[in-house]
């Protein structure tokens, strides 16, 4: 089993206090990010204290795959693509 810890950077303080940190990280990087495959690591976010910085980690990090935040890629996809609008149109 390879626990979530390691592909965290070492110096993110959050991640002491997340949920998830000494789990199996196939349960947040399913093979196929379906609804059902993403369920158990969503339900686990839902838990956790540290979701709004492990969230704030994944957005500014890009991080491609798996659940961050209790967001599955697609979801943070939408997300990124949501706050950039709201800039642009802040902007315009
Ligand atoms: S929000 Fe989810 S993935 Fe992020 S640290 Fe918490 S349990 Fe882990």
């Amino acid at each position: 089993m390879l626990a979530l810890e390691t592909l965290w950077e070492p110096q993110e303080p959050w991640r002491e206090d997340a949920a998830c940190r000494n789990l199996d990280v196939a349960v947040f990087f399913p093979t196929d990010e379906s609804e059902d495959a993403t369920l158990e690591a969503k339900a686990i976010c839902d838990t956790c204290p540290v979701a709004d910085s492990c969230l704030q980690y994944a957005l500014s990090t890009n991080q491609p795959e798996g659940v961050w935040g209790g967001l599955d890629s697609n979801e943070r996809r939408r997300l990124r693509r949501r706050i950039r609008d709201q800039a642009r149109r802040k902007a315009s």
